[in-house]
């Protein structure tokens, strides 16, 4: 059974229909990447996900349970946890208050554990726990605002865009992260333009376009793939 299951969504905003009933499905344990065309509709499918907006057709399962109605706060309740591309860190506080405000429904013994947890995980942001984050560079900003959305032990991650702006070593650092994440027992979709780092570390890559499915299939087969790799990635086989 898929751990994430959401069925011919259709989701916009006001009267601007933008997903024209898309569906995929999130094997637990794996990496799925989402990629496509800029306006695809790719961050409006991960806020339809997570309850932020709710699809005028189309259903979502989590664990077996229909969660198409389910508001934001209680889906991380159930285990989902969600790190937007923007706005994703409060930039005047410092990081460990930042943990602590990812942990905010925790009580205070789970709330130190899971602190310490993170600064185990991320050696870096524990030797900067009382840095104030708007001093901090985009890449800790990144591991950052992972580190807050772990601090629910979420079994299921919804990163948009993690790697967007750093420059390819700190985004190649960021997905050494997510797979360490992974190997942990998280499953993890996200939403990339890098296609080619994500789809490396994916097991399944998912191709949107114009509100809809392009292509579902193997991470591997879309790399490998020269007309798939022109159409969707804009790049010839290195
Ligand atoms: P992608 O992530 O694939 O680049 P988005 O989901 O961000 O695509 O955007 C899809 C379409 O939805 C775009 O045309 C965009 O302008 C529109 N859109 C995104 N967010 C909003 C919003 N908050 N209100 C109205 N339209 C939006």
């Amino acid at each position: 059974m898929s751990l994430l299951h959401a069925e011919s969504l259709i989701a916009g905003y006001g009267d601007t229909e933008i997903l024209h009933g898309v569906s995929l499905r999130v094997q637990e344990g794996e990496i799925t990447t989402i990629i496509g065309p800029n306006g695809a509709g790719k961050s409006t499918f991960l806020k339809a996900l997570m309850g932020y907006l709710v699809p005028s057709s189309g259903r979502v399962h989590f664990d077996g349970e229909d969660i198409t109605r389910l508001p934001a706060h209680l889906r991380v309740t159930r285990g989902i946890a969600f790190v937007p591309q923007l706005d994703n860190v409060f930039p005047s506080l410092s990081v460990e208050e930042n943990l602590k405000m990812g942990g905010y429904t925790l009580d205070s013994a789970v709330l130190s554990v899971r602190v310490q947890t993170q600064f185990e995980r991320f050696p870096r942001l524990a030797e900067r726990r009382r840095q104030r984050v708007h001093t901090m560079s985009g890449g800790e900003r990144q591991m950052l605002a992972l580190a807050r959305a772990l601090m629910t032990d979420p079994r299921l991650l919804l990163l948009d865009e993690p790697t967007a702006a750093l420059s390819p070593r700190i985004a190649a650092e960021v997905f050494e992260k997510i797979q360490e994440i992974n190997t942990q027992g998280r499953t993890i979709l996200i939403v990339e333009q890098n296609a080619e780092l994500s789809l490396r570390a994916s097991t399944t890559g998912i191709v949107l376009a114009d509100g809809k499915n392009a292509f579902e299939g193997p991470a591997d087969t879309i790399l490998s793939d020269e007309k798939i790799r022109e159409a969707y990635l804009g790049t010839a086989k290195s």
